[in-house]
Parts: C-alpha cells; sequence; structure tokens
C-alpha cells in the first residue's frame, strides 16, 4: 500500500490501546480509546510485514465499508483509518458480546426460536449488502459479533476483508477464497460464482447453530471437501430430533448444491421457518 492511500494524520498517537479483543489472519483486533473524545472503538492492527503482497485486501474492506457500513444498522462501523511505520489501523465501532462463534461453543445448541431471531437479522442485512453490489465471501460465526453481552443484543456482520463489489464487467468471481467448512462447491468449480456463496454459508452457519457443529465436518480437511462437493448433507435423527422440519428445510434450501437454485437472501426471508409472524417450531418427532 503506497503511504498517500492512508492518511498519516499524528494517530495512532490520538489512541491508547486496551485489552484484545480477537485475532484474525493477519491482524490483532484491540479496544482503542480515542484520547479527544474519550470514545472507545475496536481497532484491527494489521501488520505490514506479514500483509506484504496482500495490501489490496485493506484496501479493499475500507472501500467497501466506505460505501454500506453506515447504510445498515447491522454492519458494523468504520470510524477511522490510518498507518504507522509498521502497522494499518482500522478502526471500527465497537462490538462488546463477542463472537456468534463464542455463543455457539458455550452451549449444547441454540434454541430455534433465538436462532431465527439471529438469522432473520443476518439475512435482512445480507439482503442490503447483496443489493448493494457486494458478496461478502467469508460469513462465518467468526465475523459475526454481537453489539452487547445481552441475550437479546444485536448482531453484526463484520469483517469485509474478502468482499468484492460486483460491476458491469465483473459479475462472477472465480478466485478460490473464504474459510474452509463455509465454502460453497461453486467456488471450486473454476466456472464463477457470486452472491449465492453467502446463502451457502448461512446454511452452515444456521445447522451449526441448531445442533452445535457444522455440517461437512468428517475430521480431516480432506474428507471435509470432498462432502460438500457431493453434497453429503446429513440430518442425525438422535440430534435433529428436537428440530422441527421447517427449520430442516430451510437449511436444506441454503444448501441447495445449485446455486442458481438456492434462495436469494430475500427469498429465504420468506421461508416458513423465518416467515412466519407466530411462528411454531414444532420438533420433527
Ligand atoms: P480478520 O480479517 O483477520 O479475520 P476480523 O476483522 O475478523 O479480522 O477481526 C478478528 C477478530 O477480532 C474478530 O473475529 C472479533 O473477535 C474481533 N473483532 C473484530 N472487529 C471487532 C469489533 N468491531 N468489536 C469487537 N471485536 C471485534
Ligand atoms: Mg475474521
Amino acid at each position: 500500500m503506497q503511504r498517500q492511500d492512508l492518511p498519516t494524520k499524528p494517530s495512532p498517537c490520538q489512541y491508547t490501546t486496551g485489552k484484545v479483543l480477537g485475532h484474525g489472519a493477519y491482524a490483532t483486533v484491540k479496544e482503542a480509546f480515542d484520547k479527544e473524545t474519550g470514545g472507545v472503538y475496536a481497532c484491527k492492527i494489521i501488520n505490514k510485514h506479514l500483509m506484504r503482497g496482500r495490501e489490496y485486501l485493506v484496501r479493499n474492506e475500507i472501500d467497501v465499508l466506505d460505501k454500506i457500513s453506515r447504510g445498515h444498522p447491522n454492519i458494523v462501523t468504520l470510524e477511522d483509518y490510518f498507518e504507522s511505520k509498521h502497522n494499518l489501523y482500522l478502526c471500527f465501532g465497537l462490538c462488546n458480546g463477542g463472537e456468534l462463534f463464542d455463543r455457539i461453543c458455550s452451549r449444547p445448541h441454540f434454541y430455534e426460536a433465538d436462532a431465527a431471531v439471529l438469522l432473520r437479522t443476518i439475512l435482512t442485512t445480507l439482503e442490503y449488502i447483496h443489493a448493494s453490489g457486494i458478496v461478502h465471501r467469508d460469513l462465518k460465526p467468526e465475523n459475526l459479533l454481537f453489539q452487547s453481552d445481552g441475550e437479546n443484543s444485536e448482531i453484526m456482520i463484520t469483517d469485509f476483508g474478502l468482499s468484492r463489489i460486483l460491476d458491469e464487467k465483473l459479475s462472477l468471481f472465480t478466485g478460490v477464497c473464504g474459510t474452509a467448512g463455509y465454502m460453497a462447491p461453486e467456488i471450486f468449480s473454476k466456472k464463477g460464482y457470486s452472491k449465492p456463496v453467502d446463502i451457502w454459508a448461512v446454511g452452515v452457519i444456521t445447522y451449526y447453530m441448531l445442533v452445535g457443529h457444522p455440517p461437512f465436518d468428517r475430521g480431516t480437511a480432506r474428507l471435509e471437501h470432498a462432502a460438500v462437493l457431493s453434497g453429503d448433507l446429513q440430518f442425525d435423527p438422535s440430534e435433529w430430533a428436537p428440530v422441527s422440519m421447517t427449520a430442516r428445510d430451510f437449511v436444506r434450501a441454503c444448501l441447495t448444491m445449485d446455486p442458481a437454485r438456492r434462495p436469494t437472501a430475500e427469498q429465504a426471508l420468506k421461508h416458513a421457518w423465518l416467515s412466519s409472524k407466530t411462528p411454531c417450531f414444532v420438533p420433527a418427532l
């Protein structure tokens, strides 16, 4: 990244940092306190040396968030960005409630009604992201954060590092990227893929929330990959007994192998599992 790409105002001196909030592939995220305003943020500190050759990912995250982050209340806001000699800094609105990942791991599974509430928000936000011509490409429970500690906290979509803006010339992507276990089968076909990959990831996340493990986890990366490519989706009756057939049908729809037949975010929101005003989550057995 060229020096002139990011402002080099007196920051990061403007901020003091606090506890570590999380780690990513190339970044550490820490609490940051603005000395002038008293504002508290989540500051993603990216080591330039480790990021060398992939600086475009940071530029991309800034461009995407500049375009959409003020447009929807469930997208993390980018408040400030700057660089020092060794690091790039992105300051986000703070999400105090931790990752969806931690909430999944801290209980055997989510109650279906609680999962449906979160899924409704995630899909409404995704509908906005897709309508803005953006594909997230890395939806997973580590990138879905709770605004606060409370059980009823808002959920926020973060980490737009791998996201891409579609334009008239670029309507399909071919780069194989994402996180194993959440990547749709068409990503590996090299024939091109687009917004439906995010719906596939929503299907993986929903399955994970409802039974406490992801759908294609087969013990090794090779077997997991093979399970995705062959569409080997299983609903073990002993785990799925307390879950309604409607929820299973929702998961199955999101995990449709053919991206053209997978629901859009708008269609997924109209699925019976999410659209009913007074949902009745009747266990299947
Ligand atoms: P990477 O692109 O390296 O995966 P992320 O943007 O996903 O980086 O941030 C890594 C982790 O830092 C997240 O999974 C989360 O735990 C924490 N984190 C990121 N943004 C925030 C935020 N706005 N508020 C609180 N914690 C955050
Ligand atoms: Mg991340």
